[in-house]
């Protein structure tokens, strides 16, 4: 009996979740078209209303163009929302097998990328290193240029996030669009919600990692990639 209620209960909860998406992606899809300055105009009472909420004065002199420094801030760090990563993914080269040939599982990794994201729960930034490396696939030889790697993950850090999630939508993007035959992601953050509020602990980070193909069924090819982090001459802060 307590299984059936179980079941019923999780029922519901997707059935709410999934039509609260529904809504979301609505309003969304409707914001997705109004050009910057339209939104800055829209914002910017609400976030003077923020400021009367907190008790501030929104007309002292510190604050009077404060609404609108907020507005253009929140687009910036927001601004991969609605863009896709087959912006950057769709240059691709192809090896010869010469340079690439069947059979190889080297990895291209590009490691210490830095970048700034939003908590989605918190509206509080968390900043880290993205370390990733795919491994091509040898029947198509697909690469892609080295700094798409670090816009793809650009690209997802400018966006409300939790760090698992943008850390699997950064190796999800290159097997989607490379078709490797792996990927890695690690990502290694401090989160400010934990540091400037909560359990206020400043020396913790997070690290999430996210793999795929190859990576899942080979555990040595993920030894290999942690090894070459460790020899390079700026050592990455993961490690
Ligand atoms: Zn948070």
């Amino acid at each position: 009996m307590g299984d059936a209620f179980e079941l019923r209960r999780l029922q519901r909860v997707t059935m709410t979740n999934s039509s609260a998406d529904d809504v979301q992606t609505e309003t969304a899809k409707g914001m997705n078209g109004l050009p910057n300055a339209e939104r800055v105009r829209r914002l910017v009472p609400l976030l003077r209303d923020v400021l009367v909420l907190l008790g501030e004065d929104p007309e002292r002199s510190g604050l009077l163009r404060t609404p609108e420094r907020w507005a253009e801030a929140l687009l910036t760090y927001t601004q991969g929302t609605s863009a896709s990563p087959e912006d950057h993914l769709r240059v691709i080269f192809e090896m010869d097998d010469d340079d690439y040939p069947v059979g190889s599982d080297d990895m291209i990794i590009v490691d210490n990328i830095h970048f700034t994201s939003t908590c989605e729960h918190h509206m509080a930034p968390f900043r880290g290193t993205a370390h990733v490396a795919y491994i091509p696939n040898p029947e198509s030889r697909i690469v892609t240029g080295l700094s798409k790697i670090s816009r793809v993950v650009t690209l997802f850090a400018r966006r409300l996030q939790i760090q698992e999630r943008m850390t699997q939508q950064i190796a999800r993007a290159i097997d989607d669009h490379l078709e490797p035959l792996g990927v890695i992601a690690v990502v290694q953050a401090a989160h400010f919600c934990m540091i400037q509020r909560g359990v206020e602990q400043r020396e913790s980070t997070t690290i999430t990692t996210a793999r795929r193909g190859v990576f899942l069924t080979k555990p040595e090819l993920e030894t290999r990639f942690l090894e070459y982090l460790r020899m390079q001459d700026g050592k990455p802060d993961i490690l």
